[in-house]
Order: structure tokens, then sequence, then C-alpha cells
């Protein structure tokens, strides 16, 4: 069993933490705010560091799942980083959804103190984590994927090396590209739905055993029939996601013109004032509340 540290304990960091002590790992865990991190280690045992670079001496993991791309630098890199605390050969995985740019940076310097560095974003939602059902796309070193692969399989179902470093966040921008034009039909069709005086339920059992079936559709379709998106993934880190999938497709010359006209409606939405509802909250705009 190995010594972990866990970075980040929000929606999907608390439970992906909870997998690796359930495995049997000794798990540390930090936490900006102490309070969730106590309340961790309450419920899962273990302990809790001050800072990162506390935590992360002794680890021969250490993960993080945190925000955007300041915040993951943060963690890794600032003053009281975890990398420059890390023992040679020991292993930094991030779960965050970041740009491919940041990831490098990380591998870099974590190559220049012979630590293995992946990037590792997941897909799956709060669901997910909480199930330990995530898929996990990683860009690093083959041979620092072979050792952190059964410790990331504690949390992902399905855990994918996209190649070298940035390969991870790069397939995490074609998930949320495929996502936010596909959560924008959704949005049309239902609304569309309702308008002509459609049974919804009907529908739903109907489509979601056709050509049109989706995830979205699925464990979608009927909350936002019913209005309801106190949950979920939010529209803010949506905004941020396809920020980050805007600005690496510029850099490849790969027009995204669906995902930059949704990335404008999800904008229009957190000033409506619903930055913190699921992203399948796409359907109020139609409705105009
Ligand atoms: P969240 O609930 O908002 O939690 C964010 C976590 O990061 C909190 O523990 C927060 O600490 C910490 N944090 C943020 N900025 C920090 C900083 N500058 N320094 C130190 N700690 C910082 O977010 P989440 O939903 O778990 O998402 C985490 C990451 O996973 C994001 O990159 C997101 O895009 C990605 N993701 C989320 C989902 C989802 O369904 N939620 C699905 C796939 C991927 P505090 O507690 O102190 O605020």
């Amino acid at each position: 069993m190995a010594k972990i540290v866990f970075l980040g304990l929000g929606v999907m960091g608390y439970p992906m933490a909870g997998h690796l002590a359930g495995a049997g790992h000794d798990v540390t865990v930090y936490n900006r705010t102490t309070k969730k991190a106590e309340k961790w280690v309450a419920e899962h045992g273990g302990s809790y560091a001050k800072n990162p670079a506390d935590a992360a001496a002794e680890a021969d993991f250490v993960f993080s799942c945190v925000g955007d791309d300041p915040d993951v630098l943060a963690v890794a890199l600032n003053e009281k980083g975890a990398i420059a605390a890390m023992k040679p050969g020991s292993i930094y995985v991030d779960n965050s959804t970041v740009s491919a740019d940041v990831a490098s940076q990380i591998y870099a310097a974590g190559k220049l103190r012979s630590v293995g560095v992946l990037d590792a974003p997941v897909s799956g939602g709060q669901a997910g984590a909480e199930n330990g059902t995530l898929t996990v796309m990683v860009g690093g070193d083959q041979a620092v994927f072979d050792t952190a692969l059964p410790v990331m399989e504690c949390y992902g179902a399905r855990v994918v090396r996209m190649g070298n470093a940035g390969k991870g966040q790069q397939a995490k921008m074609c998930n949320q590209i495929c996502i936010a034009g596909l959560v924008q039909g959704l949005s049309e069709a239902l609304n569309f739905a309702v308008a002509a005086d459609l049974d919804t339920d009907a529908l739903l059992e109907a489509i979601s055993g056709g050509a049109a079936q989706s995830w979205q559709m699925v464990n979608r379709g009927h909350t936002m029939v019913n209005n309801e998106f106190d949950f979920g993934f939010a529209v803010d880190w949506m905004r941020k996601d396809l920020r980050i999938c805007l600005e690496e497709a510029t850099r490849h010359d790969a027009p995204l013109p669906v995902t930059k006209i949704v990335a404008g409606y999800y904008d229009e939405l957190s000033q409506m004032g619903h930055g913190r509802n699921d992203t399948s909250s796409l359907i109020r705009r139609l409705r105009g509340s």
C-alpha cells in the first residue's frame, strides 16, 4: 500500500480521496479550507496537512483536483507547492481540468527533480467520483503511467493513456467540445417538445433508445424538463473548460464554431446568476428564465 497525498477536497476530490483510503492506502489530505480536511479525516481516517509541501515530502504519490490553471500552479509549483518537496521517483497526478500548457509546465518541473508527472483529467461528474467509476484521460511517460495505473483505478473505471504530457488534457478538451454542442441540441429538442405539447416522458423513453441517445439525455433529460439544475457540473466550470478548448484550438488552427457559440450561451447563463447550476441548464436560455 502506498503513501498518498490528495490536494483539493471539492465535489470531485473529496470522494476520489475517499476511494484511495478505502482501498487501504495511507492517505494524507490537504484542503485550502481546513474544515473540509477535518471532515474528511473524521470520515475516512488518515491525516491532514497545513500546506501541500508539508504533506508531499514522504509521499509515493501526490494527487490534485483543484480548479483552473492558477490553482493547480499554486498547489503544485508555488513556494509551498508539492513538487519541490517530493522525493525523487515519486509521482504527481493532476486530476484537474486545466490547459495542456500548464500540464507541460508541471511535467517539466517534475522532470528536473526526477518526479514523474501525469495530467489525468476525469469525466463522469460527481456521481462518477462518488461511485469510483470515472473515466481518466492521461498524459505522461508510459513507465510512470504503468506505476500509477493501479492507484488511479481506485477511482477510475476506465483509465486510458493518451500520449505524452498534455495529451490527457487535450483528450478532456475533446470530451467538453462534444458535450457543448450536444447539450445545446438536447435543450432545443426538449424546449420544442414542451412547446409542441408532447408527452416528454414518452418522448425520452422513445428516443433514448435510438440514434439520438446520449449520457446527457439519459441522465439529464427528465431534470431539464422539470427545471432542476441545483447539482452536477457547474456552468462556471464549463466556461473555464470551453475557454481552454478555444485557446488550444486556436493554437492548432482547428475551428470550433459551435463550441464558440455555446461558450457565449454559458457566459449569458452565468450573467443571469446561474453560474453554479448544472451545465444542462442551457435550456433556461431558451425559456428566458
Ligand atoms: P470544487 O468543488 O469547486 O472544489 C475545488 C477544490 O479546489 C476545493 O477543494 C478548493 O478549496 C480547491 N482550490 C481551488 N483553488 C485553489 C487554490 N488556488 N489553492 C488551493 N486549493 C484550491 O470543484 P470540483 O467540482 O471538485 O472540480 C475540481 C476540478 O475537477 C476542476 O478542474 C473541474 O473542472 C474538474 N471536474 C469537475 C467535475 C464535476 O462534475 N464537478 C467533473 C469533471 C472534472 P476550497 O475548499 O478551499 O475552496
